[in-house]
C-alpha cells in the first residue's frame, strides 16, 4: 500500500486540514513554505492520466476549500498550485496529489522559469498536430 493510502487509513499519522467524502488535505511533511498542504483523492489513483472526472471535481473542490482555510487561518494572499504527474515531471509519490504552496515575500521557494521568445510557426504547427 502506498504512503498516502496509509495516511488515509490512519496507519501513519498526518496533520489533516480538510476532509470530504472522497478527498483529504493534510500538511506536507516537508514544508516548502509555511502551510504547504497536499490534497489527495481517497481512492488510489496514480496520476492525472488515470483520474476520472468525478474524482477530479471532488479534489478540486477540496483544493478550493483548503485554500480558503489557509487564507483565513494563515492570512495568506498568494499561493501556487502544483501537480506533478510522472517521474520526469517530478512526481515522487505515486498517488495523485495537488500541492497548495502559500507564497510569502522572500520565501526562497523557486520554480524554474523557461523564458522563450514566441515562435509563431511552431505554435501553428503544434496547434495543428493537437487539434487534427
Ligand atoms: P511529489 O514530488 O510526488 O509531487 O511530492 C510528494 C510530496 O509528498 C513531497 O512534498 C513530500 O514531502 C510529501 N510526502 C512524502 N511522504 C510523506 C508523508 O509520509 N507524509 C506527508 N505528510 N507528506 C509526505
Ligand atoms: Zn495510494
Amino acid at each position: 500500500m502506498c504512503v498516502f493510502c496509509k495516511i488515509i487509513n490512519n496507519e501513519i499519522p498526518s496533520y489533516k486540514i480538510y476532509e470530504s467524502e472522497h478527498a483529504l488535505a493534510f500538511l506536507d511533511i516537508s514544508q516548502n513554505t509555511v502551510g504547504h498542504t497536499l490534497v489527495i483523492p481517497k481512492k488510489h489513483v496514480e496520476n492525472i492520466f488515470e483520474l476520472d472526472s468525478d474524482t477530479g471535481k471532488e479534489i478540486f473542490d477540496a483544493v478550493l476549500k483548503t485554500t480558503q482555510i489557509l487564507k483565513e487561518k494563515l492570512n495568506i494572499q498568494n499561493v501556487n498550485l502544483l501537480n506533478n504527474n510522472g517521474s520526469l515531471a517530478g512526481q515522487v509519490v505515486g498517488h495523485y496529489h495537488i500541492h497548495i504552496i502559500p507564497r510569502y515575500g522572500n520565501d526562497e521557494c523557486y520554480f524554474k522559469e523557461c523564458p522563450h521568445e514566441p515562435n509563431f510557426d511552431e505554435l501553428a504547427k503544434l496547434h495543428k498536430r493537437i487539434t487534427e
